[in-house]
């Protein structure tokens, strides 16, 4: 007993996970002098932040946007350090008809004007699915029929919040409350992105930090003083308190055995958040992608159908100076590219395409897949509100257990779920209550 208390007094804080929120919550802490050490699984630091070198050109497989600027503490690190970011707003779209024809003007005021009436209905709907929501509200508009007809219309329609709830929640309609926007935990103002790679954020948080990589965490057992951790080696670290940061997907799929087990109350709250597939899919071409029947130049996002489904590709040839498109896909597109080849998935992306664009080659230059929902320390891309979310849910993982096992991350954010900047406050408060 002696020996565990004097131990204690020396023992480190221990994070697990060197993503954005681990790193802030350890700088914050390091700042108040503590003694802290972070145990990191892969062999990089960024977790769901992850800048790579294809060729060379950097592409940022998980996150690339700051969300807002204003007041967004990412935002700030950028502007500290002299990171170079890029505005890249991407509400001004341009549409296509699944026969490849661009939406007149009139056309698309219809189309939006109708959006906006959906998605003020939707913000009013209490508890129940956006899909049965989303179906009620349309089938009982009333429509012009001046422009679209209104059969297609409401396919346009129905189709395009399918799309809301993939891009950007990482889920399908039937998973989502029907007031899903208000959870869009976003700051207000410009959308930026990087040109060398959202990790130079991480980067510059991370300096002078013990952080052990290729460390992969097996075990927690909460002990009366201390806390013990248990690596893939079995090499055992002691903690006086620790951080867990790992993703909602690792919590759900059992990866850490915890002793004495999780509260119920804790395994319930893990097993009730939304949690899903995002993927993205970068293609390089020889010539610009040219849309059958436009003339427009320098379009930023394109959103076409094709079998009934909303597609979105975003044109970066700005930013690398050649055509480069990326095209996002969440929900069950995106569960199919984690289980699918990249022939597969090209394939998927060319027959959508059929009939839209101009000569589109059956090889891509460069073709870049990610499969975040077999990602084995991330097992999914975000978090999303579920039909059984509940602000007590997630203000439960702001309750240390014992006060010693603390939770951080994008998923314990109850305004800004699913983002960089949740993540990174997230790790903020958890070591200002360390602190205090
Ligand atoms: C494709 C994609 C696009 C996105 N786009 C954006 C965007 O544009 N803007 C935005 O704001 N957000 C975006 N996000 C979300 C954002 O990336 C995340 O919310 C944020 O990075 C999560 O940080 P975190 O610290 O909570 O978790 P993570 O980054 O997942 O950190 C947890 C760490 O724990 C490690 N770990 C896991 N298991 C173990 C274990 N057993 N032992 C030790 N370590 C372990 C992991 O390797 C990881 O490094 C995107 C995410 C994805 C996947």
């Amino acid at each position: 007993m002696m020996l565990v208390e004097k131990q204690e007094g020396d023992l480190p804080i221990y994070i697990i996970g060197a993503g954005i929120s681990g790193l802030a919550c350890a700088k914050k802490l390091k700042e108040f002098g503590k003694n802290v050490v972070v145990l990191e699984a892969r062999s990089r630091i960024g977790g769901r932040i992850d800048s790579r070198s294809f060729g060379s050109d950097g592409f940022d497989l998980g996150a690339s946007w700051i969300h807002g600027i204003i007041d967004n503490p990412i935002w700030k690190i950028t502007q500290k350090n002299g990171i170079e970011t890029t505005v890249f707003n991407y509400d001004e779209s341009e549409y296509f008809h699944s026969n490849g024809e661009k939406f007149s003007r009139q056309e698309v005021e219809e189309f939006q004007s109708y959006i906006k009436t959906i998605e003020k209905a939707l913000s009013h709907s209490n508890k129940r699915s956006a899909f049965d929501a989303v179906k009620d509200i349309i089938s009982t508009l009333t429509y012009s029929g001046e422009i679209l007809p209104e059969e297609y219309l409401k396919e346009l329609l129905f189709s395009f919040f399918e799309r809301l709830a993939n891009d950007p929640f990482a889920t399908n309609l039937e998973l989502l409350p029907a007031n899903y926007s208000n959870f869009e935990g976003y700051f207000l103002g410009d959308e930026v992105i990087f040109k060398q790679g959202y990790v130079q954020v991480v980067n510059s948080i991370s300096h002078d930090l013990n952080i052990k990589l290729k460390t992969t965490i097996q075990q927690i057992i909460l002990e009366k003083d201390y806390v013990k951790i248990v690596d893939h080696h079995n090499n055992t670290y002691l903690a006086s308190h620790l951080v867990l940061t790992v993703s909602a997907g690792v919590l759900k799929n059992n990866v850490i055995q915890f002793t004495p087990e999780l509260p119920k109350e804790y395994t319930q709250a893990i097993k009730n958040i939304g949690f899903g597939s995002f993927n993205k899919v970068f293609f390089e071409l020889k010539k610009p992608l040219s849309f059958q029947f436009d003339a427009s130049e320098n379009l930023n996002s394109i959103f076409y159908w094709s079998d009934g489904i909303c597609f979105n590709i975003l044109d970066l040839s700005s930013i690398y100076q050649k055509p480069v498109y990326l095209m996002l896909f969440g929900g069950r597109q995106s569960d199919f590219i984690d289980q699918s080849s990249d022939d597969e998935v090209w394939m998927f992306i060319l027959d959508s395409l059929a009939h839209k664009v101009n000569m589109l080659p059956r090889k891509a230059e460069k073709l870049i897949i990610t499969r975040w929902g077999v990602d084995e320390y991330s097992y999914g891309s975000f978090s999303f509100p579920s039909l059984a979310y509940d602000s007590e849910m997630i203000k439960l993982f702001h309750e240390p257990i014992d006060n010693r096992i603390y939770f951080a991350g994008e998923h314990c954010s109850l305004n800004y779920t699913g983002t960089v900047h949740g993540a990174y406050l997230s790790g903020c408060e958890v070591a200002q209550k360390l602190n205090s």
